[in-house]
Order: structure tokens, then sequence, then C-alpha cells
């Protein structure tokens, strides 16, 4: 079939290596009644000639719109291709890699709001004077992707920046860009210019490259903190606006007047689903007072979970990304046990099918009566390993949590709404559920990391929905007279106005 596009840009071209999708956009023959691909190994590049000058930043909004308008439709579209390049490449199971690329089209279905997102401010502030704001595009920006999320973290970044009339270069994470050059290839396909998304590859070399050229305006990071911290100081050095989101350990409260069931189903599943490779996994869990007494059973649910490779319909959790990843979740399971704590589910080596027995597997591991001191507590596990630790009141928990340097999420389990109240306003941490395991907000709202898990200036950082824009656009503010009185003196206008 043929789709059209409003694009502003046609292409014949043949399918470039990269393309997974076998995009064709190529004008077929017709004969007799059908269209026929040619057999031809000679192409020939076609532009339309009324747009080949025109600048991204001067094009108008409404075809800035009408494209991401067309790329959510193509994400859609291609899904499972983009979800079976996610598994194949990240590990995560195909069921999770899909909703890897339901979050991330939910941003471009977000910046598709463009036309009312990037609307100014405007007041008569006194007679026949006018203030406004106007918000432009900053010119070349930059993304640097993590490994745990390649579709929705590249679709955090460009979908918002380019809406805005900017341009970027992105980096992928150097161990899945898969994912990322197949959005690249739909957003050329819906009509984006070339030249106004880039994909460039690489790893701390093509970073400190993104980090001095002094092209690029401003840089969105999402990933470790070594690399963040990197990022920041190396980019705000030389003038860019960056954004760091860094690492993250995540607590989830347990009060005993929760709901049993419903709570340790979704501490199970938030703490080793994707193998625990989410920022925003629940990696650790606080059982309040009696709750403790619930621990049998959580452990009963985690052994129950399927270890296997991301393609097989029956798995939950997949293998970690590589096997230095692997040792090192190994690694702090050991520390764990070295330093007190007690190994109550031990995953490593797990039991896998003869074809899984290379994967980097590590199965759910749960590591009870942890204390703040213990490496497993203070480091970023990144793995399906659960760390518990027991106190008395939600006064201990809300201290304990306030103590942890990070702040990306929290959660608590109560059917007590004046716990859940106090939980919300007393903890210091950006994104908090109620009987929701760590929620990322949805793209109206924004990814509001707090703490040790972000650096930047806090009133711009924000990675996606209406204020993310924030982050990709300079605000001009116009103060306008049109109508004034005739004078004929003159005195120069010295004074402060007023
Ligand atoms: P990573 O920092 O190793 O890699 C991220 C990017 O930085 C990659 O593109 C990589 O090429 C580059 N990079 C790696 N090391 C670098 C260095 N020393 N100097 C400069 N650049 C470097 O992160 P990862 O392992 O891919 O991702 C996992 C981490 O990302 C976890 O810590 C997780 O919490 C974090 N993360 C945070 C968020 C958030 O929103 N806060 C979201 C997802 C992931």
């Amino acid at each position: 079939a043929i789709r059209t596009f409003s694009t502003s840009i046609r292409y014949l071209q043949p399918v470039s290596p990269v393309n997974s999708l076998n995009i064709k956009r190529t004008t077929p023959l017709f004969i007799n009644g059908e269209f026929v691909e040619s057999k031809t190994d000679k192409w020939i590049p076609l532009y339309n000639p009324a747009t080949n000058d025109l600048t991204w930043r001067k094009s108008s909004i409404l075809s800035r719109q009408r494209i991401l308008l067309d790329l959510q439709l193509l994400i859609r579209e291609h899904t499972d291709k983009i979800a079976k390049a996610i598994t194949e490449e990240q590990g995560k199971t195909f069921a999770d890699a899909k909703g890897d690329v339901l979050r991330g089209r939910q941003v471009v279905e977000t910046a598709c709001g463009i036309t009312n997102l990037l609307m100014g401010e405007k007041l008569t502030v006194a007679t026949d004077m006018d203030t406004y704001t106007i918000r432009e595009p900053l010119g070349v920006t930059a993304g640097i992707c993590p490994f745990n999320f390649p579709a929705m973290i590249p679709l955090w970044m460009f979908p918002l920046s380019i809406a805005a009339g900017n341009t970027m270069i992105l980096k992928p994470s150097e161990r899945d860009p898969g994912a990322a050059l197949i959005l690249a290839q739909l957003a050329k396909e819906a009509g984006v210019p070339n030249g106004v998304l880039n994909i460039v590859h690489g790893s701390i070399d093509t970073v400190s490259f993104l980090c001095d050229n002094e092209h690029i305006k401003a840089i969105s990071f999402v990933g470790s903190d070594r690399a963040g911290k990197y990022i920041y100081k190396r980019g705000t050095a030389n003038g860019k606006r960056v954004q760091a989101n860094l690492g993250a350990k995540n607590h989830g409260v347990v009060m005993p007047d929760a709901n049993k069931n419903y709570t340790l189903n979704q501490l199970a599943g938030s703490a080793f689903g994707a193998a625990g490779q989410r920022c925003m996994a629940l990696s650790t869990v606080v059982f309040v007072g009696e709750a403790k007494e619930w621990i049998p059973e959580l452990v009963d649910r985690a052994r129950k979970l399927k270890i296997s490779g991301g393609m097989e319909p029956d798995a939950d959790l997949g293998p970690l990304i590589t096997r230095q990843a692997k040792e090192r979740v190994e690694n702090l399971i050991q520390s764990g046990v070295d330093q007190g704590a007690k190994l109550i589910l031990d995953g490593r080596n797990p039991t896998v099918s003869e074809k899984y027995k290379g994967g980097n597997f590590v199965g759910p591991t749960i590591l009870a009566d942890v204390k703040p001191h213990m490496e497993c507590y203070k480091e970023e596990i990144f793995g399906p390993v659960l760390v518990i630790l027991n106190v008395d009141t939600l006064d201990d928990a809300v201290e304990l949590i306030n103590n942890n340097p990070y702040g990306n999420g929290t959660a608590i389990f109560t059917s007590n709404g004046s716990n859940a109240r106090y939980f919300t306003t007393s903890i210091e941490v950006g994104q908090i559920g109620v009987n929701v395991p760590i929620p990322v907000p949805l793209p109206m709202f924004s990814f509001t990391g707090n703490k040790a898990s972000i650096q930047g200036d806090i009133s711009i950082c924000k990675l996606d929905g209406k204020s993310g824009l924030q982050f990709y656009t300079q605000t001009k503010t116009v103060t306008a007279l049109w109508r004034h009185e005739d004078v004929d003196h003159t005195k120069s206008a010295v004074t402060m106005p007023t």
C-alpha cells in the first residue's frame, strides 16, 4: 500500500543497511493495475523544490506538528519491530519492550500539542503598553542516552526538542542503538528533514565531543552518576545548558494496613521486572512494624518468576545487559552476605534452558536485615536484587529515605489516607507513588528526579512534557508601546520607568 505523508521532503532511495523496517520510500512502477517495485540499482534522490532551503527553526509550527502526528502513527504501526530490536539488544521481555515504546510514544503524542505548549503569555501592563513572551528554539541540542530504555529515553529527548524548532544530535547507548536507528528512520519517513535529527555512536570520546562542540547549546543526559557528573561539568564549563538525570535507589514503604496481596504482587513486579534495570525499579523495601511478617510470601512470589530469553512468551525477566553487569550484581549480593545481611533468596547461577546457557542471567534475589551502612544498600545495584530493611514506625521510614542521597522515586503502600498524606508531604523525593510502585509520570507532567538523582538548574531541568520544553527553549519578553504622546521637549528620560 502507498501511504501519503505531509512531508516536506520526499525520497527515492535504496533501503539503507541499518533499516530493519524495510520501509521503502521508493516510487513503484504501475503495471497492469498493480504497483510493482523497480529492480533497478540506480536511485534518484527527489526533493520538494519549494522547501529545500527552509530552515527547521523557521518552519511553521503547524508543519512541525503535522510531522509529529505522522511520527506517532508510524511508531504505533512499528511498535513490534522496535520492541523486537530492544529485546534482541537489551534483553528485556518483548511485552516489557512494547511498554518501553509506548511510554516513549506518549511523549511524541504530547509533543503533537506543541501549538498549545509553546504559547507565550501576554498582559496589557499600562495604557497602550503590552508585555508578551516568545519561546524560541536554542539551535543545536544533544541527547545522550543510557541502555535501559532504548526507545523511551531517546523519545523523552528528540521529539520535544525538534517540535520546539531545534535540531538534535542523539547518542544512543553503544550497547543497544538499534531502536534509536529505527526511530530515526521513522522520523525521516514522517517528514523530519535531513539534518534535524542526527544519530552518532560511540562512548566517552563521542560524549566529550558533544560536550565541547561550540555549536551545541544544550545537552540532555540520562544515565549513571559517573557519566552524568562528567557531562554536567564539561558541558557547563563550555557554557552549555545541561540536565543530567542520574542514578537512583528507590524505596517502597509497606505499612501493616496495606492490602497484602496487592502490595506483594506490586513489589515483586517492580523489583524484578526488566531484571531490575530500571531507574524507577523498587529496589529497596522498608517494612514498617508487623508488615515484615509478609516477607516469606514475597519470597514465594519472587521464586516463581520465570527467567528466560526476552522473546520467550513465558519469560518474566530476561538477562542483564553485559557479563560485567552480571559480575557486578553478583559481587554486590556477596558483599551483602559478607556484611551481615541475610540472603533469603539467591538468584545467582539460575536454571535457564539450554538455549540461554551463555546468557547474563541473575534470578530474583532478596537480601533481608539490610542496614544503611552496607554496600548493597548504598550502591544502586541495577539488577534483580531486592534489599529489605525493617523499621518500627512511618517516621523511621521517612527519616531513612530522606537520609539517602538519591531522590528519584519512592512509594508507600497503605490503606490509610492520613499516612499517605504525611508521607507525600514529608518525603524528599521527586516522584512518589501511593499504592503505585514508583510511577514514571505521564508526559503531560514531567520526570522530576530530586537530590543526587539530578544535576542542573532545577527550574529548567525537565525531561519531557510541557515543562520539558523549558529546557529546549529560550524565553524572550517583549514590552511594546505603539501609541505614545508627541513630545516637544528634548529632556532625556533618565528616571527609572514606573
Ligand atoms: P551510563 O552512564 O554507563 O551510560 C549512559 C551514556 O553515557 C551512554 O551513552 C554512554 O556512552 C555514556 N557514558 C558511559 N560512561 C561514560 C563516561 N565515563 N563518561 C562519559 N560518558 C559516558 O549508564 P547506563 O549503564 O547505560 O544506564 C544505567 C544508569 O542510568 C543507571 O544508573 C540508571 O539509574 C540511570 N538512569 C537514570 C534515569 C533517570 O531518569 N534518572 C533513567 C534511566 C536510567
